[in-house]
């Protein structure tokens, strides 16, 4: 049978501090739950008593990791208690741990054990104010006999040894005051715990060594939201559990029973992120579009500093092969697996050889057998002054560090002639000259470009971590409206937003969805954005954006508590009406297509990206000089439809809103900041490309 609960506990051998929940304390993380807070060791013990009986009562099995070691080093049990057996140590801390929330004797207890030790330790790190006759405060052990660390923690960077009992991060106090606690838990419940790797885990609860270090991108990711580390550890660990494969699963189980124990995941590292990539991303907040009280008209840049530090991805990463990561958005760096080029290779076809040639006196060098060629490398060694055949790419033979040119030389009877100067090291590519192992190839937020994928490709990586595509929904709103092509009665238009909107989603990576038409019904229109919501990362409207009576949109979003009527000081563009409807952002444009879409490249594309997991980015204009007249009144932004010609920018012949054909016409904007302008032909000006948005 299948595990049907998966959680993380998170222990801390500190005392209570009370009931504020805070980092360095006990926490209990169960997949599709809310992490609880554990203030102290007893109340842990109840609730997982409660928790074990829960399970067991209700048929269903528990996988439950805990992030201290089950075992210790090997022979450190037979020297303790005589015994081989692990849970004879657990057996020996249950008796002997004195623990209340207030205090414990761990100290004293390492102190006591490495009395029966010879030499000095095993234990050390003395954190108490008196001094212990056998507990070390600083690490000059010696002579005890112990293993450092078990396989295991060989196998994983970053863990802690069992016998180091202070300082940030140490796990051997906590392992006593754990394991004392475990092995009641495992005796209250006979026969319905198994403890892994020592005892086969199909029993309805299973207890396994977790070290959250595994999932530590994620868990920095929910960090940088403000999250408390160890709930997030808590939570992302038993979520990356239960969205495991079947088999990973399994196949994570199957370790060899060992008295030192194995970290649940070790070895299978790439899987369990995969299954952690797949919890979805926290939602944003209710008052994430939320405008300073009292200002009257925003200005642009505020409005789009806002949106900046109040978004973050809605998307979750999944794992693309680099042959279909075009486009993608990075969900992590790229870390360079190898060092490009791997080893010093022949950057042209020639004969290498060693030491270079410091004057222009002509040289022969005999030719050795063989030859050097890409994927095919010259195994033995040169001997000095003698050359070997080599082609561009090749791995450089032993014995040679310089190659000269094909052209320069001339061959004869198992020899070659050429003339210096050649330098040392000439015409040769070092290891790690482009990029070092190690390194960061690519930071995470850049979408994928054609070369970006053949760098991931030449530093080791055949699949990259990327954001899945944002999901755009589409919707426009107007009784006036049509489809595009149908029948036209008198009063009515014809829906142009619709399919520039799903374009311009589309173009832009993201996985556009057609919610349709909607007449100014609110019903309908609640309708349509719950559909929206349930099928897309964000929503954007056209119409009814405003505080008229047909402004459904904005009414609705007001109802619904979470909306917000932006008016910014731009021209065009009339209020943006902002809004979470089901926890989904919506960006409510004007219904007017030249304000819908200059609001659109303006605040939509800017918070499509972050939202996508893109980086912040400003899009990029060139100054360029003015082709026209104009003359502009502050207090606002102002965007032209305009093209560049000639090296100068020409603006569209009316600014009249309405006219579609203009936006046809431009290949991108002229932006006029917030002040006052009197701008004639030749001078300066920004033009910004659509496809700069
Ligand atoms: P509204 O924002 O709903 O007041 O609409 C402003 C203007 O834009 C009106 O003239 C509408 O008819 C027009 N409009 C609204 N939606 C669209 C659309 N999808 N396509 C073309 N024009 C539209
Ligand atoms: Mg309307």
């Amino acid at each position: 049978m299948r595990f049907t609960r998966f959680a993380m506990l998170d222990w801390s051998s500190g005392n209570d501090t009370g009931p504020t929940p805070r980092k360095d304390a006990i926490w209990l993380g169960e997949a599709g739950r809310e992490p609880v807070y554990l203030r102290n060791r007893d109340l842990a013990e109840f609730v997982l008593g409660a928790m074990f009986g829960a399970v067991v009562n209700a048929g269903d099995r528990l996988l439950i990791g805990v992030d201290v070691p089950f075992g210790y080093p090997a022979g450190f049990g037979k020297a303790l208690t005589g015994s081989d057996d692990p849970f004879a140590v657990w057996d020996w801390l249950e008796a002997n741990v004195t623990d209340t929330p207030k205090g414990n004797n761990r100290f004293q207890l390492a102190d006591q054990i490495n009395g029966g030790f010879p030499g000095i330790g095993p234990f050390w790190f003395n954190a108490l104010k008196d001094d212990l006759p056998n507990l070390p405060r600083k690490d000059v052990r010696d002579g005890h006999g112990m293993a450092e660390r078990r396989a295991c923690d060989a196998a994983v960077p970053g863990t802690f040894t069992l016998w180091q009992m202070g300082g940030a991060g140490a796990v051997g106090g906590q392992a006593f005051t754990a394991l004392a606690v475990l092995n009641r838990l495992r005796k209250n419940f006979p026969d319905q715990v198994a403890v892994w790797p020592f005892q086969t885990p199909e029993t309805p609860i299973v207890l396994v060594e977790t070290w959250p270090g595994l999932l530590n991108d994620a868990v920095k990711r929910a960090e940088a939201m403000g999250e408390i580390r160890d709930k997030a550890q808590v939570n992302i660990m038993a979520q990356a559990m239960a969205h495991l494969d079947a088999a990973d699963l399994d196949e994570m189980l199957a370790v060899d029973a060992t008295a030192e124990g194995w970290i649940f995941g070790a070895g299978h590292e790439d899987r369990l992120r995969k299954a952690a990539s797949r919890i979805a991303p926290p939602p944003l907040r209710n008052d994430c579009f939320a405008l300073p009280p009292g200002v009257d008209w925003t200005p642009v840049d505020t409005a789009l500093n806002m949106l900046r530090d109040r978004l973050h991805p809605v998307t979750s990463p999944e794992p693309v092969s680099v042959f279909a990561a075009a486009g993608r958005v990075l969900a992590e760096d790229v870390i360079a697996k190898r060092s490009n080029p791997p080893q010093p290779n022949t950057a042209v076809d020639g004969y290498g050889f060693k030491g270079g040639a410091p004057d222009d006196a002509p040289r022969w060098l005999p030719l050795v057998d063989g030859r050097a060629a890409a994927g095919a490398p010259y195994d033995g060694t040169v001997p000095d002054g003698h050359a070997v055949r080599v082609l561009t790419g090749a791995a450089l033979p032993d014995g040679v560090d310089t190659v000269v040119l094909e052209e320069d030389t001339t061959t004869d009877a198992g020899q070659i002639a050429f003339r210096g100067p050649l330098r040392q090291g000439a015409n040769t590519r070092k290891a790690g000259e482009d990029i070092a192992a190690g390194a960061v190839a690519l930071p995470k937020g850049r979408v994928l470009t054609p070369a970006d994928l053949a760098l991931a490709s030449a530093v080791g990586h055949g699949e990259l971590m990327v954001q899945r595509p944002l999901r755009v929904a589409v919707l426009s709103t107007g009784d006036e409206l049509l489809e595009p092509g149908d029948e036209a009665g008198p009063g009515q238009i014809f829906d142009a937003n619709r399919p520039m909107l799903l374009a311009l989603a589309a173009g832009w990576g993201y996985a556009p969805i057609d919610i349709g038409r909607v007449p100014d019904d609110r019903d309908t229109l609640k309708t349509r954005l719950d559909e929206a919501a349930e099928k897309a990362d964000v929503i954007l409207t056209s119409g009814g954006a405003s505080a008229g009576d047909e402004d459904h949109v904005s009414a609705l979003l007001r109802e619904s508590g979470a909306m917000e009527e932006w008016r910014i000081a731009l021209k065009p563009g009339r209020p943006l009406a902002l809004g979470l409807w089901n926890n989904t952002p919506v960006f409510g444009l004007p219904g007017n297509p030249v304000a819908a879409l200059v609001c659109t490249l303006v605040f939509a594309r800017p918070a499509f990206r972050l939202l996508s997991g893109e980086a912040w980015h400003q899009p990029k204009g060139v100054m360029v000089p003015a082709a026209f007249t104009k003359r502009k009144k502050p207090g606002r932004h102002e965007y032209l439809r305009a093209r560049l010609r000639d090296g100068a920018a020409e603006v569209f012949k009316s600014e009249g809103s309405g006219r579609i054909s203009g936006l046809s016409w431009a290949e991108g904007l002229v932006e006029l900041g917030d002040g006052a302008a009197e701008i004639t032909p030749g001078m300066p000006v920004k033009f910004i490309p659509y496809s700069a948005f």
